[in-house]
């Protein structure tokens, strides 16, 4: 018999969690193994800010079926080659990226320690990596004809999340996928502990063997009825909301269309700023304790400029964490149910996928199955969780800000999780490689989770596995806020220019002559409309690229 999956919820991770499970459980040509159906309210709108992805997504679109051209017209999807992180080591207008591909020397690679004794000149990333460079210089990270350029620029993409959902919607009910606009209002649970049926507003109740809560921050299922507990990160991540605007191309089009996110730090948090095909999406995502509403408006008001007096805004708040597990008995948590790590770094869609991407292969066919397969389940996305919850926390404590009470507060010590200070105490000796990521057994650390364990019986420490950010992500952070261990060193005087490998300086002269700027790729192949240029350039919009070198 069909095991019966009911999906609670139609934002995003609902209809990732459906589009994805239905591409990989049930697939083309064989007989489907699962029936799922996705109950949404019509009531309750989605949050719809997951905007700026992780490459990771590729691999999803694919197991769905999706066709890449067809979801970036359908979502008003535009590329995303990095995060180009403005003001956070000082408030200064400088800069650096992350992009996602990078050059990497074998077998050793002493790329970050070689750049630390240079004059620093030159940004680490631009280094061992084109992208940066590309990114500045407004480029798609595809050629219009056939691709000879050698090994491909990795990208994920920006999008309008909304579109998004509907987009999956409509390709996952039409594949099989059921799909029913009501409100749950009961959740039935047996002396068990297992949920048996929901009962929606019209009174019927739906059975399933498996249900998917993905009824976003209010967690009807995991949190309301089965009262999973939930583990605060506010100690090491203080930022608890984001004032979120659009900016339509229609009245204020920059003239392009950056193929990257813009992470800029303000006085009490950072600002995200995502170019889509119509519109750019501001956010303002700080910290209420340390401003209050008033300025947080004035200031993304700022951010923008002149025009932005009167520009609608949203306020989004937000608690930072994760449940202690996100599957209990036969109830699963995917997406803002499960928890959040804040949107810098673009992860929030990345864990739904993840999650989607473990159900699969850790489906329980059956009952008897699912105590191992929530045991397994659990472990791995909690530690990917912890794992985020680094590397985020570190983009904060390497700031050497001092212009405002948040960047103080930030780089304390308490405000640093225990497994990230062991890291930095181990790359002040050794730069990061993978074989950091084997065990957390850092000579400075080999104590238990600093918090609590994933299951109530599971008391092992968590591993960061570098499943989603690796020794180079790490490096690409580290050396752009100037990480030599503390305090921050600067270089010497007669220091020697830093090297741009031979391989990037061919590749940056390639790319100007053979990659198309973005916004006349996303014309040419999507079919994004023409805007005429409004003579505004948003902030840190400059393309001061005189290079390759
Ligand atoms: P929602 O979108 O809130 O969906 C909840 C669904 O549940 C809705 O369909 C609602 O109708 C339904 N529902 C609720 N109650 C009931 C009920 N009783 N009965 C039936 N249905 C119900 N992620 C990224 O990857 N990139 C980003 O750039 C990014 N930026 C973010 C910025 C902010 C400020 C925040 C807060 C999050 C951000 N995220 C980002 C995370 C991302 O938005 C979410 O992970 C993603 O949208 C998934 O949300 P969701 O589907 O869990 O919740």
């Amino acid at each position: 018999m069909k095991r019966r999956i009911l999906i609670v919820g139609g934002g995003s991770a609902g209809w990732m969690s459906a589009a994805y499970l239905n591409g990989a459980l049930n697939q083309r040509g064989e007989k489907p193994t699962v029936d799922i159906t996705l109950v949404e309210s019509p009531d309750v709108p989605r949050i719809s800010v997951g905007e700026a992805t992780v490459p990771s997504i590729q691999h999803v679109l694919s197991v769905i079926g999706v066709d890449e051209v067809e979801f970036m017209k359908a979502a008003d999807a535009s590329y995303k080659q990095s995060i180009r992180y403005q003001n956070w080591l000082h408030n200064d207008q400088s800069f650096y990226h992350h992009p996602f591909s990078r050059y990497r020397v074998q077998p050793i690679d002493r790329s970050g320690p070689d750049w630390l004794q240079s004059d620093r000149s030159i940004p680490f990333m631009e280094t061992v990596s084109a992208q940066p460079v590309i990114c500045d210089l407004a480029r798609a990270p595809r050629m219009l004809g056939r691709w000879d350029m050698g090994a491909p620029l990795s990208y994920a993409f920006h999008m309008n999340a909304q579109k998004f959902a509907d987009y999956l919607r409509d390709f996952s009910t039409a594949r099989g996928v059921n799909h029913q606009f009501a409100n749950v209002t009961d959740v039935n649970v047996a002396e068990s502990g297992s949920i048996t049926s929901v009962t929606i507003d019209s009174g019927e109740r739906l059975e399933a063997d498996l249900f998917i809560d993905c009824t976003g921050f209010r967690a009807k299922l995991i949190g309301e009825a089965l009262d999973v507990p939930y583990e605060d990160y506010s100690q090491w991540l203080m930022c608890d909301q984001a004032l979120v605007a659009r900016i339509p191309y229609e009245d204020y089009y920059p003239g392009l269309v950056r193929p990257y996110t813009t992470a800029t730090a303000l006085s009490s948090g950072w600002i995200w700023d995502i170019p889509q095909q119509d519109q750019r999406s501001i956010g303002y995502v700080h910290s209420s304790a340390f401003i209050d509403p008033e300025s947080a408006e004035r200031e993304l008001r700022a951010y923008e400029g002149a025009h932005a007096s009167d520009i609608d805004t949203r306020l989004i708040k937000f608690r930072v964490g994760q449940r202690s597990k996100a599957w209990h008995t036969n109830c699963i948590a995917i997406g803002l149910s499960g928890g959040f790590i804040e949107p810098l770094e673009s992860t929030g869609l990345y864990l739904c996928d993840l999650a989607a991407v473990m159900l699969a292969e850790h489906f329980p066919y059956s009952d008897n199955m699912m105590e191992a397969m929530a045991f397994r389940f659990n472990r791995l996305i909690y530690n990917r969780y912890l794992e985020i919850l680094d590397f985020i926390n570190m983009h904060y404590c390497l700031s050497r800000r001092t212009d405002s009470a948040f960047w103080r507060e930030v780089q304390k010590p308490e405000r640093i999780t225990d497994r990230l200070k062991a890291k930095f105490e181990y790359w002040k000796i050794k730069p990061p490689s993978a074989s950091d990521f084997e065990d957390q057994f850092l000579p400075t650390f080999s104590s238990p989770v600093q918090t609590a364990p994933a299951t109530g019986t599971d008391s092992r420490s968590a591993v960061d596995t570098a499943g989603l950010w690796n020794h180079e992500s790490y490096e690409a952070i580290m050396y752009g806020m100037h990480f030599c261990g503390a305090p921050l060193e600067s270089p010497e005087a007669s220091a020697p220019k830093p090297v741009v490998r031979s391989q990037i300086i061919e590749r940056l002269k390639q790319a100007q002559t053979k990659l198309p700027p973005h916004e006349l790729y996303l014309n040419r192949v999507l079919g994004m409309p023409e805007f005429r240029y409004s003579g505004y350039q948003p902030p840190g919009w400059a393309m001061d690229v005189a290079k390759p070198y």
